[in-house]
């Protein structure tokens, strides 16, 4: 990508009507463009990291879960059927043309039952766990903070169909465990579970994954000494006492926030029962199967890789999902010579398949170049100028620790490699 071609311009200024400090970074480095209250337009650079989150998601759960495509727009009927049409507070319902009553889904258990009724009959097609990545929508009232809350949203849904209560239960930890290693390589440094009420849902067991942040929504206790963790619905509803563990009454008792980044439920039979979802099981008799869903916030997670980590130059983000891995910053670009260097080098990471942005503006200070690689936060950053080639050097100036190396200027495609070997180390960093 050629910086000067990318259509997400940066600001100067800080956005107005930005709280979070994230969501701040994200509209100054022209990640994100608000359309209205809680609505998104993301640019190229926010396409590219949720491109990139969604694709590590994808790898972790292809080998424990097949993909599908079900629609936003969702006939009222199914939701008459389970009986939340009226007990979901974010649902946004219309009529068509036609006087047919529908429903902008905000989550899709409904729906997937309607269609797991259509290919599950027996105990032999079972177990079976279907996902989606696709838009939801809420109707909150208020959606403030960017992409961390906000109305219309992408989401990672799954839906697990087991035999019996224990096939479920050991499933979901394997989702669970799944997920661990899916935040750490999007490149989450503090996400812990949490288990949690089931609330609307319904069911036997839940737990939230929650990012530890200052600036969360969400309170959050845990004991230094037992490890013992809990949100605040689960310490209102058992009235605990604040200041004492309710596990090992320490009163070593911390008192955080956090951002809820995804959440796993044990529905047991709630839909399966009220949809009327059976299958002929081993002895030949009908029996509902056991249900458990498993949604990660695509967009707030997005959003989240900005709250987590930043400085007064920009966002720190994480090799894995930041929009490029090296931005190239060529100083004196008037100077042809100069130029076709940094093209030169350019054209060979990106061969070597690494994402690279290309800054070679000959009418703009080095002061500015250097502000808008700090704000679309590539990880790794290659400063091209007269003085580095006259010395034979590439200078490398690394966004996460802001030191500073040099890399021999041969620009041979060893070279290249050379680069592409600094990618794989860091990369292993967020490895599970
Ligand atoms: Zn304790």
């Amino acid at each position: 990508m050629l910086l000067e071609k990318l259509c997400a311009k940066r600001h100067k200024e800080d956005p107005k009507g930005a709280e979070l400090p994230g969501h701040k970074l994200m509209l100054k480095g022209g990640f994100i463009h608000q359309t209205g209250q809680g609505l998104y337009t993301l640019s190229y650079l926010g396409v590219k990291m949720r491109q990139k989150i969604e694709a590590i998601v994808r790898k972790h759960l292809n080998p424990i879960m097949q993909e599908v495509n079900m629609p936003l727009i969702t006939p009222a009927k199914l939701w008459e059927e389970s009986g939340r049409i009226d007990k979901i507070d974010v649902l946004a319902k219309f009529e068509s043309k036609s006087g047919v009553d529908f429903v902008i889904a905000p989550t899709h258990e409904e729906i997937i039952v309607d269609y797991a009724k259509s290919q599950i009959e027996s105990y032999k097609d079972l177990p079976t766990t279907l996902y989606q990545i696709q838009t939801k929508y809420r109707d909150e009232k208020r959606a403030r903070g960017g992409l961390v809350r906000t109305r219309e949203l992408m989401m990672k849904d799954a839906y697990s169909f087991n035999k019996s209560k224990e096939d479920l239960n050991t499933y979901y930890f394997k989702v669970l465990e799944t997920y661990h290693k899916i935040y750490k390589e999007l490149g989450f440094n503090n996400v812990i579970d949490i288990e949690s009420d089931t609330g609307d849902m319904g069911g036997y067991l839940a737990h939230e994954f929650m990012l530890i942040n200052e600036n969360g929504a969400d309170t959050i206790y845990i004991c230094k000494d037992c490890g013992y963790k809990a949100n605040k619905e689960i310490y209102e509803l058992n009235k605990y006492d604040e200041n004492k563990c309710p596990k090992c009454q320490s009163e070593n008792l911390e008192k955080t926030r956090g951002i809820e980044v995804g959440n796993i439920f044990q529905l047991g039979d709630k839909y399966t029962t009220s949809l009327n979802m059976t299958y002929t099981n081993e002895s030949g008799e009908k029996s509902n199967p056991y249900m458990g869903c498993y949604g990660i916030g695509i967009s707030r997670c997005l959003g989240s890789l900005f709250e987590q980590s930043y400085d007064d130059c920009g966002p720190i983000l994480p090799i894995t999902t930041a929009p490029f891995e090296v931005h190239i910053t060529t100083l004196s670009a008037n100077n042809k010579k100069i130029k076709s260097q940094a093209e030169q080098i350019y054209e060979r990471l990106e061969k070597a398949g690494i994402d690279t942005i290309l800054d070679t503006r000959d009418d703009i200070r080095p002061g500015e170049m250097f502000a808008d690689a700090d704000l679309i936060a590539a990880p790794i950053r290659l400063i091209i100028s007269p003085k580095n080639i006259e010395k034979g050097i590439i200078e490398i100036k690394y966004r996460t620790t802001q030191t500073v190396d040099n890399l021999p200027h041969e620009i041979k495609i060893n070279k290249t490699n050379k680069v592409a070997e600094i990618i794989k180390t860091l990369k292993a960093e967020y490895t599970y």
